[in-house]
């Protein structure tokens, strides 16, 4: 294999980055010209008009026909402006093009940063203003004890286990975000023991204080990653 794709990378960033700048034209021969180079290892084509007519898309045309050899033509154009394709020739066989994959397109592309797993599980989400949101966030909007509606102006965070040695310990796997009454009864009790107080108070369903046991489970296995947002802010 000279030229293998990733190809769930590929369709991912595809229908991700490429799709919402294309129309519905240029998305059909964009992925016939795909499924002909690319994915087959090459990245050059030599494809007639007629070809890609009666290959793609039936029913686009007018009153359900196939789009015209005119429009695919300009649509290959367009296509070509926009970085997809980059056309090398055109001869009686057809159009020689390469067709270039979304990461290759300058610009299309716009990944997050990405913290690496292992950052995660040290990263402080205590003293930095935009990772305690992501808790926040994490958390639906609902005290994580006992799910009472919580907002960015009245939530607090919780260590769900206290500090044990010299250091707290501020990972994601130890953090909730929760309303403030459960923040200041909660203090050192331990999780299950807190979770118990609120269902024999009545604060908690049988069927809440379930999940809120299950959820503390998932909390210190390290399932409920929070998701943090780009600081850079995403274009739209
Ligand atoms: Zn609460």
């Amino acid at each position: 294999m000279s030229d293998s794709v990733d190809l769930r990378k590929v369709v991912e960033q595809v229908q991700d980055f490429l799709a919402p700048r294309l129309d519905c034209y240029e998305q059909m021969i964009y992925h016939y010209l795909f499924r002909h180079t690319r994915l087959e290892g090459r990245r050059q084509i030599t494809v007639g008009t007629r070809t890609i007519q009666a290959r793609t898309g039936a029913g686009m045309g007018k009153k359900g026909s196939p789009p015209s050899q005119r429009v695919i033509s300009d649509k290959l154009r367009t296509l070509e402006r926009k970085g997809c394709i980059r056309i090398v020739e055109r001869s009686a066989q057809g159009t020689a093009l390469v067709v270039l994959l979304p990461h290759e397109i300058p610009g299309v592309v716009v990944e997050a940063p990405q913290v690496s797993k292992e950052d995660m599980e040290t990263l402080d989400f205590f003293n930095d203003p935009d990772r305690r949101l992501a808790l926040l966030r994490r958390e639906g909007g609902h005290c994580f004890w006992c799910l009472r509606g919580i907002t960015e102006a009245n939530y607090s965070l919780d260590h769900v286990n206290p500090r044990s040695g010299p250091v707290e310990d501020h990972t994601y796997r130890n953090l909730v975000a929760c309303c403030w009454e459960c923040n200041s009864r909660k203090q050192a009790t331990p999780a299950e023991e807190f979770l118990r107080r609120l269902y024999r108070e009545g604060l908690l369903s049988a069927d809440d204080h379930q999940k809120r046991v299950e959820a503390i489970e998932a909390l210190r296995s390290g399932r409920l990653v929070p998701v943090l947002e780009d600081a850079g802010g995403a274009s739209g």
